[in-house]
C-alpha cells in the first residue's frame, strides 16, 4: 500500500523502529506511527493514479536507496519489492524526483511530483 503524508503529499516510507512501523515522509520528516492495518503486506489491488508518470531511465541507484516492500509494484513483472530513492535533479526550488528500481528484474523509472 502507498501512504502518503498528510502534509507534503509525498510519499511517506515505511520504517521498522524498535519493532514498530513508522511511516516517515522523505520530504518534510512526518513521522506516523503504523497502525495494524497499516503493516507492509502486499496488497492485490495496486492503482496508479492518473498522475503518475513512468519512465525508463538510467540512473544509478545509490547507497542511500531503501528497499520498499509492498508499498510500489514494478509495472514491468509485477513484484513488489522495488529499491526508492530521490534526487534533486535540478536547482533546489525543483520538486525532488523519485526514483524506482524492481529488485527482481532491474526495470527502472521515476515519478515527477
Ligand atoms: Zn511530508
Ligand atoms: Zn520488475
Amino acid at each position: 500500500m502507498v501512504k502518503f503524508c498528510p502534509k507534503c503529499g509525498s510519499i511517506m516510507i515505511p520504517k521498522k523502529e524498535g519493532g514498530k512501523t513508522v511511516f516517515v515522509c522523505p520530504k518534510c520528516g512526518y513521522r506516523e506511527e503504523a497502525k495494524k492495518e497499516d503493516s507492509v503486506v502486499i496488497k492485490s489491488k495496486t492503482k496508479h493514479s492518473p498522475r503518475d508518470k513512468l519512465v525508463v531511465i538510467e540512473d544509478d541507484m545509490p547507497p542511500t536507496a531503501s528497499l520498499l516492500k509492498g508499498v510500489v509494484r514494478c509495472p514491468k513483472c509485477g513484484s513488489d519489492e522495488v529499491y526508492y530513492w530521490m534526487v534533486q535533479t535540478r536547482s533546489a526550488d525543483e520538486p525532488m524526483t523519485r526514483f524506482y528500481r524492481c529488485k527482481k528484474c532491474g526495470y527502472t523509472w521515476r515519478e515527477y511530483e
